[in-house]
């Protein structure tokens, strides 16, 4: 399956008794940064060049652990900066899951792999997401480091040998060419990975090189051959958001759905965006007027195919139509 099942039977169940609670703008994923501090410097991450000045900072276990409860999504990305350079990984991920019964997802660039798996064990709450950009040279241009490309091959090698679950992220920019994706994706497959996502390169508001990114006109194509390949490989973008990537169909965004937690508080609106950073996620909740990023009038949501916000759309209107929850459904058991 392209999504442990236990996940999204809690997933169901979670989004079910909170709109049966009446709740309307309810987070799925917490997106928990604890550092931004990173062993890389890749071309087009926004977090290196936005937190600058408070790179060094590392949240506090206790405080890492107290978000996840305050938020109380039932799944937790841990990302940064890169999180396995947290002093606190191996407890965090362990507490997570023991004490609060969350799905884990580790994001990361796979180099301090081998000192984790050393800590924490296979669990069905736990998946990595390995940072892959395209195949050996782009990837290694991307991350500005060579021989990244080979130490990824070999950690998800080694991960899927311990019998870790292991699924990809790959950010698709201009320079990614279709026939790469394919072979990319083509690749992973022969590794055995457990799904791949694949979205369109993020246009942070700190960045300013528009070069690198996806105009919106040359998704479609791209998106397309991903999509042809979404039957015969674990693509883990559902149909419905390819088809927004591929311009049949519109979506609205739900930034509430992932929220993002860092060393200075819980950041809004979105995880490209920010318009400030609270000190509780109340107070992000009374700042935030869901109403306008959900309809896109912001200026800065123009181009924005985030996966978080849409995927999230997609997650909330499960069961509205029969056709797209078919799809749905046998798109994740197949
Ligand atoms: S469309 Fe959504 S995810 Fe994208 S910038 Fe706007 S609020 Fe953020």
């Amino acid at each position: 399956m392209r999504v442990p099942l236990k996940q999204m039977i809690d997933l169901g169940r979670y989004i079910s008794r909170k709109k049966r609670a009446g709740e309307k703008y309810f987070p799925l994923v917490l997106m928990l940064e604890p550092l931004h501090a990173c062993n890389l410097a890749c071309v087009g991450c926004g977090r290196i060049v936005e937190y600058k000045d408070t790179i060094r900072d590392m949240m506090p276990l206790d405080e890492a652990l107290a978000s996840a409860e305050e938020c109380g999504a039932p799944i937790v990305s841990i990302c940064g900066g890169e999180p396995l350079m947290y002093k606190h990984i191996a407890p965090l991920t362990t507490r997570l899951i023991e004490e609060q019964k969350r799905h884990v997802m580790i994001c990361t660039n796979a180099i301090l792999l081998e000192r984790f798996v050393k800590q924490v064990a296979p669990s069905s709450y736990l998946s990595f997401n390995i940072h892959i950009d395209g195949m050996r040279e782009t990837n290694d241009r991307v991350v500005d480091r060579k021989g990244h490309f080979d130490i990824v091959v070999k950690m998800v090698k080694m991960l899927k040998d311990k019998g870790y679950r292991v699924q990809t992220n790959t950010t698709v920019f201009r320079e990614t060419s279709a026939e790469e994706l394919e072979e990319l994706v083509k690749m992973l497959g022969g590794l055995g990975v457990d799904g791949m996502l694949l979205s369109p390169g993020y246009h942070y508001q700190v960045l300013t090189n528009d070069d690198l990114y996806l105009k919106k006109e040359e998704m479609p194509y791209k998106f397309q051959r991903v999509r042809s390949l979404a039957d015969d490989y674990k693509i883990m973008n559902t149909p419905i958001y390819l088809d927004y990537l591929v311009g049949e169909r519109d979506l609205l965004c739900s930034p509430w759905t992932t929220v993002t937690r860092n060393p200075r508080g819980w950041k809004g609106p979105c995880y490209l965006i920010t318009n400030g950073h609270y000190q509780t996620f109340k107070e992000l909740h009374d700042a935030t007027d869901w109403e306008f990023y959900r309809t896109k009038q912001d200026i800065r949501c123009r181009d924005c195919k985030l996966h978080s916000g849409f995927e999230g759309t997609v997650a909330l209107e499960f069961g509205n139509s029969l056709k797209d929850s078919w799809r749905m459904v046998r798109h994740y058991m197949s």
